[in-house]
């Protein structure tokens, strides 16, 4: 067993656990939006950064591996700018349509914020506009401009249905998730993406 502590308490894991799987064994929130515990780490939200002691930079619990001796805190005044950061910058193009949005307030970007962000906004330009409504096959429609780019229904897609019928496509602020061109979604399971989604992109 690997001894390391998170905030000071000291806990004990099988070697090869990651610092997010540990904490959430013991009941320490780490937020995150791309990592699921039944699928492969893509590493992209940048949610879960911690600082580890003796480390120059934050690093993502998520993908890094709790090692003898490790000391690591979640919740310094450095671990919370850096997570106000990345919302800051997902919700540079995301909708604030929250009122009318289909997740209802079961939205973990509305909840994070809440707990997290709380900032004022700076962004003065206008948003970039991208689908809305879009039927993508299997009763499910998909609003990309809610989507957050997590790509965890893609993964969901590609791993566990065993179906790839999902991808990100393009770069920068044009970046979005789609189906493949002229193809929609076919298989039986893609229906469990509506619940994998953390916001209300997919309905
Ligand atoms: Fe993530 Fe939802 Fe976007 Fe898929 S639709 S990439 S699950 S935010």
């Amino acid at each position: 067993m690997i001894k390391f502590s998170i905030n000071g308490e000291e806990l004990e894991v099988e070697p090869g656990t990651t610092i997010i799987r540990a904490a959430e064994k013991f009941g320490i929130e780490i937020p995150r939006f791309c990592w699921h515990p039944a699928l492969s780490i893509a590493g992209n939200c940048r949610m879960c950064l911690v600082k580890i002691e003796k480390n120059p930079k934050l690093q993502p619990a998520c993908n890094t591996t709790a090692a003898e001796g490790m000391m690591v805190s979640t919740d310094t005044e450095e671990v919370r700018e850096a997570v106000r950061g990345v919302l800051e910058f997902i919700l540079i193009n995301h909708p604030l349509d929250c009122p009318i949005c289909d997740q209802a307030g079961e939205c973990w970007l509305q909840n994070y914020y809440m707990q997290y962000g709380l900032y004022k906004s700076r962004f003065a330009e206008r948003k970039v506009k991208k689908g809305k409504v879009m039927d993508i096959g299997r009763g499910i429609k998909l609003d990309q401009e809610r989507c957050i780019l997590c790509a965890r229904c893609v993964r969901f897609m590609k791993e566990i249905a065993q179906s790839e019928e999902l991808a990100i496509f393009k770069r920068g602020n044009r970046v979005e998730l789609n189906t493949f061109p002229g193809k929609g979604l076919q298989s039986p399971y893609s229906c469990n993406i509506v619940d994998i989604c953390p916001v209300g992109a997919l309905t």
